[in-house]
């Protein structure tokens, strides 16, 4: 197994985490004599960053990484875990909610605490105002968190706000080679390492669509070139190819994928990929492309909007729906494109003026394109939706 070193703290993390969002189940429940031995193989293997959260699979993730801890495997780990910010309404709900987790996870400490699934900077400024950020300094000095991060999917302009609002020891992105344009995008992935705050990458494999809902045709223009790489390993030796990513997390929910992501792991250095397979990607991407509504590649020439639209992200989230079937996109789009932030970038935002369409290296007819993504996806029920979240979500 690879480490890459924490440039902050100078912990040896192994570059595959094991994402325990996933672990194998027994009809709707997690197996848990399966998954320690699961949990247990893979530190057997050298992998030592476990990534779990508060909400997941109902706290049974963390009691189930807790058990497969207890009795000395917990010392040969850094485990990750996150509070989640919408059952926060005051400091007492989050100091309750980390007594939960050190309970759940038989610990007395929590080596990587991240504040979960931020997507705009209000949600971080709520949490600081309430007086988080100080707590959770306080829990450092004593040391029962040892490092302070959050995790986010948002849009690149949220990103870079968050990134510059807080001191961070560390951040976890979504990152692939669909998404290089996408949320934090690439230029926040190394904004975050030019200010020397590592980065976890989660979703190398867009929650598994990398590999169950690529069209025919990616499949072989992979298989064209190397058949014995699954799009699994082209995937993961394209994130594992960027020295600024220091772990990479794989929701493992069987031993042959476990198996098979070790074997990866054990040799995909940074910048191990050659001209050759680099240019695959670019083949997989064009070919994508191809398939896709809107033909935007996220160069984004067309941007700044002087209205705020992110016209890429709305773009890609439309994309999405089609090329990955993706029945979360709109969703997505709600939660990616700042429906509850106080800076929207929603599709609706576009004035018309035009200014953007003539920047286009595509001829994207931009204005047309937004009508119809602000019709698909911001139906009747769009504003009060977002009126009734903002309000629980006690979003300026
Ligand atoms: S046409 Fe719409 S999206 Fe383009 S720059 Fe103007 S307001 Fe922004
Ligand atoms: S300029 Fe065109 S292709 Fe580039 S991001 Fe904007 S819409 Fe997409």
């Amino acid at each position: 197994m690879l480490t890459r070193t924490n440039q902050k703290n100078g912990d040896e993390l192994s570059i595959l985490g094991f994402g325990c969002m996933r672990l194998p189940k027994n009809g709707r429940e997690i197996d848990e004599q399966r998954s320690i031995e699961m949990i247990h193989d893979a530190i057997k293997n050298g992998v030592n960053y476990f990534d779990t959260a508060y909400v997941y699979n109902n706290g049974r993730s963390e009691s189930v990484l807790g058990a497969a801890l207890a009795g000395g495997w917990r010392e040969k780990v850094k485990i990750a875990t996150k509070l989640p910010p919408f059952m926060v309404k005051t400091l007492a709900n989050a100091k309750k909610i980390m007594n939960t987790q050190l309970s759940r996870l038989q610990t007395d400490s929590i080596d990587y605490y991240l504040l979960h699934m931020l997507t705009d900077i209000s949600m971080y400024e709520r949490l600081a105002s309430l007086g988080v950020m100080e707590w959770l300094e306080e829990m450092k000095k004593t040391g029962i968190v040892k490092n302070i991060g959050f995790s986010f999917h948002g849009g690149k302009k949220d990103f870079e706000l968050i990134l510059k609002a807080y001191p961070w020891d560390f951040c976890q992105i979504q990152y692939n080679y669909m998404d290089e344009n996408n949320q934090a995008t690439k230029d926040g992935l190394l904004l975050a390492a030019e200010m020397g705050i590592p980065v976890i990458v989660m979703e190398p494999l867009r929650g598994g669509k990398l590999v169950t809902h690529l069209p025919e045709s990616v499949i072989k223009e992979f298989a064209s070139q190397k058949p014995e790489k699954s799009p699994v390993e082209w995937a993961l030796r394209w994130v594992w190819n960027h020295p600024q990513v220091n772990v990479v997390l794989s929701g493992m929910s069987d031993e042959t994928q476990l198996k098979d992501n070790i074997r990866i792991a054990s040799d995909s250095t940074a910048n191990s990929l050659t001209e050759d397979e680099l240019k695959v990607f670019e083949q997989v991407k064009t070919v994508m492309l191809e398939k896709t509504k809107i033909p935007c590649t996220g160069c984004g020439y067309c941007m700044p909007c002087p209205f705020g639209v992110d016209i890429p992200g709305c773009f890609s989230c439309y994309n999405d729906k089609y090329l990955m079937n993706d029945k979360s996109a709109r969703f997505r789009y709600f939660q990616i494109m700042g429906s509850l932030s106080h800076i929207p970038a929603v599709a609706s935002q576009c004035h018309g003026c035009g200014k953007c369409e003539s920047h286009c290296p595509q001829k994207i007819e931009i204005r047309k394109q937004l009508k119809t993504i602000t019709r698909e996806f911001e139906g009747p029920l769009y504003r009060p939706i977002v009126t009734v979240v903002r309000k629980v979500m006690r979003v300026k």
